[in-house]
């Protein structure tokens, strides 16, 4: 991954800082755009999808609907502890593992991205969290033994595990440090900018770049694209009450052998309307799991999606 990466950093922008000429700190830590504008989007957020079907871990509880706040207002913590203590008090999730002190500004992104799903429930607050909470070095294994879907940025599984993957986040810091350490600026000035970067920052300007349509798959368009997702396809499992079903609508690896009733009908549909569906990105072709979890990802994040779509993905079991 960190090769994909740091080789889609687009040159003519590392040169473009190196030749900025001595700039004072404050104004420099306002063109961290300008440095993170050279990852193409895809390899930024490591859209690249590891399907991997099959095991079904069925003896575990799946998480239910919570009742929270009808309005939550976010506030970032200022210590792990305090983001901790702010996702399970106010967001209900049950654990967080694997963070230290130094990711607190990845804690207070989650919990930013989770607050937005629940402020933007249809009924206030009325959301399925999930249990845990886990940054983790690779997502793969964890697809792998778990059978869910899982992307290289994030995972979920229907039982309320979400992974992030620590390997992207660093990588795109480490990709932005790496820039600015061999630019032209002061060392104060480098350390100045450095300082600011956080994971909400870096992938706010991600959100802000232009799809490379042969390149991206998932759509990042949204600060908190990674997370909204995951919850998409929480959202949906829970929605649909009908786990076969509901794997039914995975990718060919992950369904079941026999399908679930009306899940043939429901694929029929997907595959006529693939056009459709691909102007919501071109992971959401995917499968219909997918195609929910782009579109929810979009809907909180106040895209406007059009009706076609929208009554596609409440057929699909999306949650309005
Ligand atoms: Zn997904």
């Amino acid at each position: 991954m960190e090769t994909k990466i740091l080789s889609s950093v687009n040159t003519n922008y590392i040169n473009s800082v190196k030749q900025t000429p001595k700039t004072e700190a404050k104004k420099e830590q306002t063109t961290s755009s300008k440095v993170i504008k050279g990852i193409s989007v895809a390899a930024a957020v490591g859209v690249t999808a590891l399907a991997v079907g099959g095991i079904i871990l069925r003896n575990k509880k799946m998480p239910n609907i919570l009742k929270l706040s009808e309005t939550i207002n976010f506030r970032e913590a200022k210590t792990l502890d305090e983001a901790i203590e702010y996702g399970t008090k106010t967001l209900g999730i049950k654990h967080y593992e694997g963070f230290k002190n130094e990711d607190l500004d990845v804690v207070n992104w989650i919990n930013e991205g989770l607050t937005m799903c629940a402020n933007k429930a249809k009924s206030k607050g009325q959301i399925v969290m999930p249990k845990k909470i886990s940054y983790i070095d690779d997502i793969g294994e964890f697809a792998f033994k778990s059978g869910e879907i899982g992307e290289a940025g994030g995972s979920m599984d229907c039982y309320g595990t979400m992974q992030i993957t620590k390997s992207i986040i660093n990588d795109l810091k480490n990709t932005v440090i790496e820039t600015v350490r061999n630019s032209n600026m002061t060392e104060e000035a480098q350390n100045e900018f450095i300082k600011g970067i956080s994971t909400k920052r870096i992938f706010d300007t991600c959100s802000k770049l232009k799809f490379d349509e042969n390149d991206a798959t998932a759509w990042r368009g949204g600060t908190y694209s990674i997370i909204t997702h995951e919850m998409g396809h929480l959202q949906h499992r829970h929605n649909m009450q009908n786990l076969k079903l509901y794997e039914s609508l995975g990718t060919s690896r992950q369904r079941p052998e026999k399908l679930a009733k009306g899940a043939e009908e429901l694929l029929e549909l997907f595959n006529s309307k693939q056009d459709i569906i691909g102007k919501i990105s071109s992971y959401a072709k995917e499968s219909p799991k997918e195609f929910v979890a782009e579109v929810y990802s979009q809907l909180v994040h106040g895209v406007k999606v059009d009706d076609e779509i929208m009554e596609l993905y409440k057929k699909f079991g999306g949650v309005v």
